[in-house]
């Protein structure tokens, strides 16, 4: 028979939903002595506000993370913004628009009460940080000022410069700090989660290495909730911080937890390309340009081919030979259409030979015509650091005069293409954001939650934070409500013994090998398979190739790595072991779920499923459905689980972006 998942949505129309939920809560009161302990594994912008709040409303949190201060976890790379259905700039923005463009944007593939609640508590998220003293962007008047990102046609991003992640991580670092002093909040810092450990079919804690001695030590608790952030490492090059991993998710995902829908993957339209075979990281360039900067590529091949040879610039082409294709092809949006159609276009575009620079695979990102029109000192006041970045990277300044024709001035443009960015798919969670363990539950970008097959720019953030600040600590409270005649377990228990023993069996394992393979090179090659056969574009044949391919090379893995050192002190090479370890685990989930989902939604694009346009193709008779994955066992196929899609408030139909 098939498995039915409960994920205890309210009933109700859609509006009511949270307000109903949030008034039957159980309330563990703060003040009740209960001394509930929940672990908190990561101090991004999710992990840092839930252990803030946590903290706060009385519970001993015990928070982990990899770096050496939660301030350096990976949420400070973001640069563009939040988004919150303020309204600010009395432009129609509502907390039914936020929640019916997040919707849209990812192509109604996200759970319609989840995103409502989301826009709801959209606009808290920006009162709380303002009360914690966040730096956001204002007003010559003191108003907080905003701007546009993809896929909404107000503006309601709230952002600090090109450094929203890092400002918004100091005021939830903050919080998390005053907890700390009130002992509320034990941390650990430059701690791994390795495991989590089940009793009696609840998660009671975990096994986690101290990254520094190399030991293994076990917690327990009476919850536990992961914060670990996204899988985009899988494919080796990409945006994320070189840090980033999902072993404690794919471990969560080996104890039972669902893993759904792995193939929603985003690739960002607006990075600095690829240079060539030695890079271990790519850079975004924050889509905020996207406001003022208009990206186009040659009308004429032969332009194409001269840019890509070197014998022209792109300054050196005039307005008239320029295809704005973007403006071209979506006339409402333009520029801020959703990512995933973005990077889309640009790879049809180079595709068809039009890329610019000698690889073919970039197009411009050109700011000469708001230069002209708003002048150097306002875009560097908006982008100065984002252009400081791609002059570092590149020894380009965007903002440099580079030609004059017929009286129009042109300033070098920026080039850019896709890359790997952003991980929708996650650790499934019900609407209390519980996974399928009880006990367990998983915020911020390591669930699935909100951003169905796409998340548009300034969600994440968004998303993180209101997970930590005001969804978890409402919902937790309903499990651990009936946690509190429960004692916390011993870590003397023999299911902690046994999962201590079998992380440190593999870490053995690992060490032994004593192959010839560094673990970069293989994971490097891990990546290139991602890219090709389970990247922008994708096909049932080339996916089982990847299948095969990422099968073998895991083989090579296990019998061919070699880690230096020992178990004991640090060992970085041996921490990366693990981490691509699990990273064969989800590049094969991915694929799976990929090959499974024949249609084309948000950021998963199967090149049968397109229109004659080239856009995706989505079939809701059969694939409105969230997919979830269970494990069955290194090297056996995951069974599919599905959870069906129910949409009340909005109608679902085909993403139109061009009027
Ligand atoms: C370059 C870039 C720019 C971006 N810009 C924006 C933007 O402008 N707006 C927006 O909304 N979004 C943006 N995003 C996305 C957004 O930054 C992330 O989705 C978000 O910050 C993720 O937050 P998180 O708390 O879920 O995870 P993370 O910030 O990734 O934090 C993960 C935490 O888990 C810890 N951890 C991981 N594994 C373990 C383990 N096994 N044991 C213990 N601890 C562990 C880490 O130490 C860290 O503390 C951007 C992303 C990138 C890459």
């Amino acid at each position: 028979m098939a498995k039915v998942i409960d994920s205890k949505i309210p009933a109700g129309p859609v509006p009511e939903k949270w307000k109903e939920y949030k008034a039957h809560q159980r309330l563990v009161n703060p003040k009740n002595k209960l001394k509930l302990d929940v672990i908190v594994v990561g101090t991004g912008l999710a992990g840092a506000s839930a252990a803030a709040s946590l903290g706060e409303m009385g519970f001993n949190v015990i928070n982990l993370c990899i770096q050496d201060s939660p301030r350096r976890a990976h949420s400070i790379a973001a640069q563009g913004g939040i988004n919150a259905a303020k309204c600010y700039q009395n432009d129609g923005d509502s907390v039914y628009r936020l929640f019916y463009d997040t919707v849209k944007g990812g192509d109604y593939r996200a759970r319609e009460a989840n995103v409502y609640r989301l826009a709801e508590v959209s606009n808290n998220i920006i009162d709380q940080c303002v009360a914690q003293g966040v730096p956001f962007a204002r007003e010559y008047g003191g108003m907080l000022a905003n701007r546009s990102f993809g896929g909404a046609q107000v503006s309601r991003t709230f952002y600090a410069k090109g450094q929203t992640g890092q400002q918004l991580l100091l005021g939830a670092y903050s919080s998390l700090s005053c907890q700390v002093n009130a002992g509320k909040v034990k941390l650990y810092t430059r701690y791994e989660m390795e495991d989590v450990v089940i009793v009696d079919g609840r998660a009671r804690g975990i096994i986690a290495k101290n990254l520094v001695t190399g030991k293994l030590e076990r917690f327990s608790a009476n919850a536990v909730v992961i914060a670990t952030g996204g899988y985009g490492n899988t494919y080796f090059l990409s945006t994320n911080a070189m840090g980033c991993n999902c072993t404690a998710a794919v471990q969560c995902y080996r104890k039972g937890a669902y893993f759904a829908n792995p193939s929603y993957v985003q690739i960002h339209p607006t990075c600095i390309p690829v240079h060539g075979d030695k890079q271990s990281k790519l850079t975004l360039m924050s889509e905020s340009l996207r406001n003022d900067g208009r990206i186009w590529v040659p009308k004429k091949i032969e332009d194409a081919k001269a840019l890509q040879a070197g014998t022209k610039q792109g300054w050196e082409i005039p307005e008239e030979d320029r295809d704005y294709y973007l403006e071209r092809r979506y006339p409402a949006f333009g520029n801020l259409v959703p990512r995933d159609v973005a990077s889309r276009a640009a790879k049809e575009r180079c595709d068809k030979g039009f890329g610019v620079n000698n690889t073919g695979l970039a197009v411009f990102l050109d700011f000469s015509e708001s230069i002209n029109r708003l002048g150097i000192d306002i875009i560097m006041q908006r982008y100065g650091n984002l252009f400081e970045m791609y002059e570092e990277i590149t020894d380009v300044f965007p903002g440099d005069l580079a030609n004059e024709i017929n009286g129009v001035k042109y300033y070098k443009p920026m080039m850019i293409y896709p890359a790997i960015h952003y991980t929708m798919g996650g650790i499934w969670v019900d609407y209390e954001l519980q996974t399928s363990i009880p006990g367990l539950f998983a915020i911020g970008e390591c669930n699935f939650s909100d951003h169905g097959a796409n998340r548009l720019g300034a969600s994440a953030l968004m998303q993180g934070l209101a997970d930590g600040y005001f969804v978890l600590p409402y919902t937790i409270q309903n499990y651990l409500a009936d946690q509190a005649v429960w004692p916390k377990v011993s870590t003397d228990l023999p299911e902690f013994e046994e999962a201590e023993k079998k992380v440190d069996a593999e870490l053995d394992r690992l060490l032994n090998i004593k192959g010839k393979r560094s673990v970069d090179s293989i994971h490097k090659e891990l990546g290139h398979i991602m890219w090709e056969y389970v990247g922008m574009g994708r096909t049932a044949e080339g996916l089982k190739t990847g299948l095969k391919k990422m099968h073998e090379l895991e083989q090579e893995f296990d019998k061919n790595l070699f880690v230096p050192g020992t178990k004991e002190g640090l060992n970085i090479e041996l921490d990366k072991a693990i981490h691509l370890r699990d990273f064969f685990t989800m590049g094969q989930l991915v694929a799976f779920d990929a090959l499974s989902r024949n249609e084309s939604c948000g950021g998963h694009f199967r090149e049968e499923y397109q229109t004659e346009e080239g856009e995706a193709k989505r079939d809701d008779e059969n694939y409105f459905y969230v997919g979830c994955w269970e494990y069955k066992g290194k090297g056996n196929e995951p069974e599919l689980i599905k959870e069906p899609l129910e949409y009340e408030a909005i109608k679902v139909q085909t993403r139109n972006y061009k009027n």
